[in-house]
């Protein structure tokens, strides 16, 4: 069926011709004739970049009565990004339509420009719920006349606590309304508070419920959690057109990983909720004219959003809720483009890829971290094929050749490339030249775990004794040792009892259950720029010749890797190693985590 059979009249037609709309998508072919020709409450599933927007854009459009001046259509989402593009959509569709006024209500901007725009004539009003509640309360806008409200991602809007907005807007809605409700993903719980809007409603779901988009393809990278950033850095070096979105869980951390990334000469940025909606703006536009390579967001400034061509989407960290990796993912491969979706884990969130291989019902690829090697070689064939590409401008160039070829006539033509090629190539060599493997050896870090865990020792209570080599010359408090516990086993909500800090470790006594658990989220990490151990204190009870020998031990291992980090081997003062720092330069490792 073409959109025409499904009963889109023709200006609507013209206008989604114009934008390369040539056949319906799945989800709308179900979903218009539906909505054109019954009034109904809808709750629509379909995986992300499946064409929802005009699944619920056009019919919306087309049911207006252009004769009225009153908002007819109340649309929600739940980003300023998201209410941004689907108007923006909307008003594409309706280009040929006389009178169909879209306006978008949304936070961080003039809120008396906004009532303006409303007030001059709003058919259709594409809100997020906290702006479109305020103006509800100071009464600049008028809802009585609404037909039809569309909650789009509608879980996130839930999720983010928009619950008691979205109530006192929709009490301001006639009851005969229709709603419909768009979204990828839906969990059960979210479901049950989203019946309540509706009636009876009809229910569509395209593919399976929560599953991915179809033509991604899913990798991992096992990796010790230190090495994270510099993983990431592979990757990005690795794919040197990259086009993508890296996810990270919190606004904190997105800003580090972008700033780390621009300090390292990567053409990077973030998207999230603590920017400006001016810096956000900014930022988004730079990257949907790709001026911007990486953006790094977190998860609700990124969700909804309609980018084309993202080669790959990059969970920096997975997402504490599963379902989320749907959404993430979603944002590559979109209608019918083929897209990579990588996440990196250590061995400890390893489990989370079998919890996500069965939502989204495909199997993730383990791939290598490419060495120093590989990624030089693939940098390498990438000059030469820009070398090949690149536009000449033969008319600017023409005036200094004659001279230049002469200058150069003693050099043959393989040495001629050698050294064009090497002028970007050399910086990429230097920084690459005995990089470290970051592949984790999985049996062998599996052994050192359960090293580290065997002796735990449980007292009556239950509790289990860990030490740490952390202690008060690092100035480490007990409010920052349980944070970073916390922070760690995020899952889980992990009883502490007694923290005994002496100068270099620290004895914590932990529900023993999770001693072990504790033990693994440490394995790996560092602190700055320290190796951190963590593991089961030998002795139940701290006499005082223990403690003796845990602090020999732990003076030992300190002064052992002082000695290895003051003789730095590469040379950081070299201009080029400024852009992208040493792999092996472990100073500020821990801002880059
Ligand atoms: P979703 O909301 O389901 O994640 P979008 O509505 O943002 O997806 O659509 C994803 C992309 O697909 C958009 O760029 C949109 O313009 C495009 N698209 C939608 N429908 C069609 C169609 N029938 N033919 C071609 N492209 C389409
Ligand atoms: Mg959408």
């Amino acid at each position: 069926m073409n959109f025409e059979e499904l009963g889109i009249e023709d200006r609507l037609l013209r206008a989604i011709t114009e934008m390369g709309f040539e056949k319906p998508m799945p989800v709308q072919e179900q979903v218009l004739p539906l909505l054109l020709t019954h009034e109904t409450d809808l709750v629509a599933l379909a995986q992300t970049g499946t064409g929802k927007t005009a699944a619920f854009g056009l019919p919306a459009i087309q049911r207006l009565d252009l004769q009225s001046p009153a908002t007819e259509v109340l649309i929600l989402s739940p980003t300023r990004e998201l209410c941004l593009q689907i108007a923006k959509d909307l008003k594409q569709y309706s280009k040929y339509v006389d009178g169909c006024s879209v306006v978008a209500v949304y936070g961080g901007a003039s809120i008396d420009v906004q009532k303006k725009e409303v007030q001059k004539g709003a058919k259709i009003i594409v809100a997020t719920p906290g702006r479109i509640h305020d103006m509800v309360r100071r009464r600049f806008v008028d809802l009585s006349q609404v037909k039809v409200t569309v909650l789009d991602e509608a879980d996130e809007m839930l999720d983010m606590g928009f619950k008691d907005d979205l109530d006192a807007i929709l009490e301001q809605t006639p009851d005969t309304k229709n709603t419909w409700l768009f979204s990828a993903t839906m969990p059960d719980e979210v479901a049950r508070i989203a019946k309540g809007y509706m009636n009876n409603p009809q229910e569509i779901t395209v593919g399976t419920r929560n599953s991915g988009a179809q033509n991604v393809k899913h990798c991992y990278y096992l990796v010790q959690a230190k090495d994270r950033y510099l993983a990431l850095k592979r990757i990005a070096d690795y794919n040197p057109n990259i086009y993508a979105i890296i996810f990270c869980r919190t606004r904190t951390e997105t800003q580090e990983v972008a700033t780390a990334l621009i300090r390292d000469g990567y053409n990077a940025d973030a998207l999230h909720g603590d920017l400006s909606q001016p810096q956000r703006d900014h930022v988004m536009n730079r990257f949907r004219c790709k001026n911007l390579q990486m953006l790094v967001a977190t998860d609700v400034a990124a969700r909804g959003l309609d980018v084309s061509n993202l080669t790959h989407v990059i969970n920096y960290n997975l997402p504490d809720e599963i379902e989320v990796y749907t959404h993430r993912s979603g944002r590559t491969g979109r209608a019918d483009k083929t897209g990579i979706s990588i996440a990196i884990v250590n061995l400890r969130e390893k489990h989370k890829i079998k919890k996500i291989e069965a939502i989204i019902k495909k199997k993730f690829e383990q791939l290598p971290i490419p060495t120093g090697m590989e990624v030089c070689q693939k940098q390498f064939f990438n000059m030469i094929h820009r070398v090949e590409h690149v536009d000449v401008n033969y008319d600017e160039i023409n005036p200094f050749i004659g001279e230049v070829v002469k200058q150069l006539e003693w050099m043959d033509k393989e040495e001629l490339i050698r050294r064009f090629v090497s002028i970007e190539f050399n910086r990429f060599l230097e920084y690459y030249r005995n990089a470290p493997d970051l592949n984790v050896k999985e049996k062998e870090e599996r052994k050192a775990i359960e090293k580290k865990a065997k002796s735990t020792v449980h007292d009556d209570s239950g509790m289990a004794r860990l030490i740490i080599n952390l202690g008060y010359k690092d100035k480490i408090q007990p409010q920052r040792l349980i944070g970073m516990i916390n922070d760690r086993c995020r899952d889980t909500k992990i009883k502490i009892g007694k923290i005994d800090i002496s100068e270099l470790f620290t004895y914590i006594d932990v529900d023993g259950n999770y001693a072990n658990d504790i033990i693994e989220a440490f394995h790996g990490e560092s602190y700055r720029g320290r190796p951190l151990i963590v593991q089961a204190a030998k002795s139940k009870r701290k006499d005082k010749d223990e403690r003796r020998r845990e602090e020999k031990e732990f003076r030992k291992q300190r002064n052992e890797h002082q000695q290895r980090n003051s003789h730095d081997d590469y040379p950081r003062s070299h201009k080029k190693d400024k852009k992208r720092p040493d792999e092996r330069s472990r100073g500020d490792r821990k801002k880059h985590r």
